[in-house]
């Protein structure tokens, strides 16, 4: 029988890096597969649908939500996001992992519906240094700025409910971790069991029968 792939859950302040750290890990674990989510947010320029998101209007979102097609969503400051259930559920069972970049309370829904994740948070060096990230990118007005700010400052208190805290200072650092927390999830001797389980039988088996 087939291994089951990780699923695997990223989050972290808006701003933090999450795109460009899972953009570089795709890019380097071919065997990581990324879930594409649905929202209600414009495109940013340059995004593409089917792409960066699957764009919807908001009855189409709701659709979604109506049927069941959702393994969590969440709104977040003024859009809705969520995770297409079916194609997380089917690339993990053909064997590989899926990340998931999606904001601390959806994670929090992934962790009560899939106990098996791994809750990877995505952490900025400080506070300023978000802050001068998000001006950065000059893709927001101040209002959704100081709106995304105040929301980091409210997700940076739930990085202790996470497996796991990457400190997003080097985006070619913060890879490797994950990649590495990636590979000691998938030595878990929990993860490891059932492949062992009929070897582990046969031994005893044969140390009963000699006796
Ligand atoms: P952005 O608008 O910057 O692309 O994303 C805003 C926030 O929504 C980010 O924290 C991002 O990780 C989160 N997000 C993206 N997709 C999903 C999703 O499917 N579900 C949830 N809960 N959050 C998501």
């Amino acid at each position: 029988m087939l291994d089951e792939g990780l699923l695997i859950v990223l989050s972290g302040p808006s701003g933090v890096g999450k795109g460009t750290v899972c953009a570089a890990l795709r890019a380097a674990t071919p065997q990581l597969v990324y879930s594409i989510s649905a929202t209600t947010r414009a495109p940013r320029s340059g995004e593409k649908d089917g792409v960066n998101y699957f764009f919807k209007t908001k009855e189409q979102f709701n659709d979604m939500i109506k049927r069941d097609e959702l393994l969590e969503w969440a709104e977040y400051v003024g859009n809705f996001y969520g995770t297409p259930k079916s194609f997380v559920e089917q690339t993990i069972k053909s064997g590989k992992d899926v990340i998931l970049e999606i904001d601390v309370q959806g994670a929090m829904k992934v962790k009560e519906k899939w106990p098996s994740c791994v809750c990877i948070f995505l952490a900025p060096p400080s506070l300023q240094e978000l802050r001068q990230r998000i001006i950065g990118r000059g893709t927001e007005s101040d209002a959704a700025i100081r709106h995304r700010m105040a929301t980091a400052a409210e997700e940076l208190q739930w990085m202790k409910q996470y497996d796991y805290v990457v400190i997003n200072d080097q985006i070619a650092l913060a890879c490797q971790k994950i990649q590495a927390i990636v590979l000691a999830e998938h030595c878990k001797k929990e993860r490891m069991f059932g492949k062992f389980a009929g070897l582990l039988h046969e031994v005893t088996r044969q140390k009963e029968t000699s006796k």
